[in-house]
């Protein structure tokens, strides 16, 4: 599809100037109370917490049926739209693939997990009836990344609302624009099948002052944040409950029973998603020494290219900078998510832009290792022997506990490994999104709570426990 960069600026900026700033003071509580039309587009966190709340108080009227319409339409638009805002959030952030980011829209729209997960659970005997069902928290304040900004307020809105919630949004900065524009197509879509406005609320000049006023916010009830570490120290600073999806650095191990094919074309597929935006990618890999050669051949097969020392010393001197008092590695903000001909231009190297991945050899202690670069270009590092490899896994993982991946056929491996590093998610013989339901079992989130233990967040991750106990009664058997 063709893109037309000037006309899209020109809608977000004509539906902020529609909604126009709010007004301060008293003015601000009595327009969010009747914050209908605003589309769940508001300047400061006051006047989106207050609008999110009466949305809340008209949803908690509703029945399940009505949730699934909402979130169907949310299902409806990030499907059908996904090629104009997947190319809107492409322009707007800079990194990644454009074809992804569209799939990442369709993908999140056809699998979040809905309704259907609520569980009620239930006691029956002869004191009688106890009946536990899962209800909503309220307004829930959330936290988006740059890395994926609509397609995680996509997942998030969809659980949160199936859960009975509506949520406030406070996006990266980096991507407001596609945050706000695609907050308000859910909002007018719903409002015009529901009629009910603001139920996903946006907050459209974020800061880290409006991060702090949600944090801080009577009316909020539950935090979810989707970042790195700084913004789960945070949140779970700030006094209330808060479900953490934090930053990962995903070890693969291969050893000399694997497959070394399909484990080329797994790194591949996984370390080349979004050029390695996710967080469950693979950042880098150890590589048993008696199949390291054998493993660096499979990956040119599948048609990753490799650098060589010189090369990747370039291309680090580049996009690896240091940074803070103590001067520690960081990803150069200019390299990430960038294609992987990017990089190996950087690295002086002319290849097809359809290159997926760049790779090469380095030692352990390679920035690239200890980096979470979200770059497509992995490090392979040489292992002794998978007892080394899985050490060497476990070091770099950095206690994440996030993501970990093996490529191998022998079943004591895989258990020592998966006990080893106590990762939220652990992959065998597969890309990392298989780990998501997307070419393996399971479901889809976008936020992954490894910190904070909920893992892969569903629908009951955003409600409380509510028991209701008849007493003596309505045992009927
Ligand atoms: P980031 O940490 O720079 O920003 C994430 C969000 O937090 C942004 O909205 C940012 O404005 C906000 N933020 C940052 N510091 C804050 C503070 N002190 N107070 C309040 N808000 C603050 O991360 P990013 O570059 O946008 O995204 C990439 C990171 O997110 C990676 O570390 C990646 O692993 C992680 N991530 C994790 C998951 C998961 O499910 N666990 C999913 C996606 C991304």
């Amino acid at each position: 599809m063709q893109y037309d960069e000037t006309l899209i600026r020109n809608v977000v900026a004509q539906v902020l100037a529609e909604v126009g700033p709010m007004p301060s003071g008293n003015g601000a509580a009595q327009q969010a109370a009747s914050a209908g039309g605003r589309n769940g587009v508001f300047y400061d966190a006051e006047s989106a917490v207050t609008a999110a709340r009466a949305a809340f108080e008209q949803l908690r009227e509703r029945t399940l049926a009505d949730r699934k319409r909402i979130i169907d339409v949310i299902r409806r638009i990030s499907i059908e739209q996904c090629e104009e805002l997947g190319t809107m959030e492409m322009e707007e952030t800079q990194i990644g693939r454009l074809e992804h980011k569209i799939e990442k829209l369709k993908t999140l729209g056809e699998q979040t997990p809905g309704v259907e997960f609520l569980e009620t659970r239930a006691f029956s005997g002869d004191y009688g009836l106890a009946v536990i069902d899962r209800a909503p928290f309220g307004v829930i304040g959330a936290i988006t990344p740059v890395t994926h900004s609509l397609p995680t307020i996509t997942g998030n809105a969809v659980s949160m609302i199936a859960g009975g919630n509506t949520v406030v949004v406070n996006p990266h900065p980096s991507g407001k624009k596609v945050a706000a524009e695609g907050v308000r197509r859910f909002n007018e879509a719903i409002a015009a099948e529901i009629g009910i406005d603001n139920l996903i609320c946006v907050i459209a000049e974020p800061t880290l002052e409006s991060a702090e006023a949600l944090f801080k916010h009577r009316s909020v009830a539950l935090i979810c944040v989707t970042g790195g570490p700084a913004v789960g120290r945070a949140a779970l600073n700030s006094g209330k409950r808060a479900i953490v999806a934090g930053p990962g650095n995903p070890p693969v191990v291969v050893d000399e029973t694997a497959d070394l094919d399909l484990a080329a074309r797994s790194i591949i597929t996984g370390g080349a998603y979004d050029n390695n935006l996710l967080c469950i990618a693979e950042k880098e890999v150890f590589v048993v020494d008696s199949v390291f050669d054998a493993m660096m051949d499979a990956m040119r097969r599948a048609g990753a290219v490799q650098l060589n020392a010189a090369q990747i010393a370039e291309l680090t001197s580049k996009a690896i900078v240091t940074v803070g008092d103590d001067q520690h590695d960081a990803a150069c903000k200019d390299y990430i998510g960038k294609d992987a001909s990017f990089l190996a231009a950087a690295a002086g190297v002319s290849v097809p832009p359809e290159t997926e991945l760049v790779f090469g050899e380095t030692d352990e202690h390679h920035p690239f290792v200890s980096v979470e670069q979200m770059m497509p270009f992995l490090p392979f590092v040489r292992a002794r022997d998978v007892d080394h490899a899985i050490a060497m896994a476990k070091h770099y993982e950095h206690g994440f506990r996030h993501t970990a991946i093996i490529h191998s056929r022998n079943v004591r491996n895989m258990t020592k490994m998966g006990r080893e590093l106590d990762t939220t998610l652990y992959v065998k013989n597969g890309p990392c999104m298989a780990s998501l339901g997307l070419g393996g079992e399971g479901y889809l989130s976008f936020s992954i709570a490894g910190p904070t233990g909920e893992g892969v967040t569903t629908p009951t991750t955003f409600t409380r426990e509510r028991r209701c106990s008849m007493i003596g009664e309505l045992r009927v058997v």
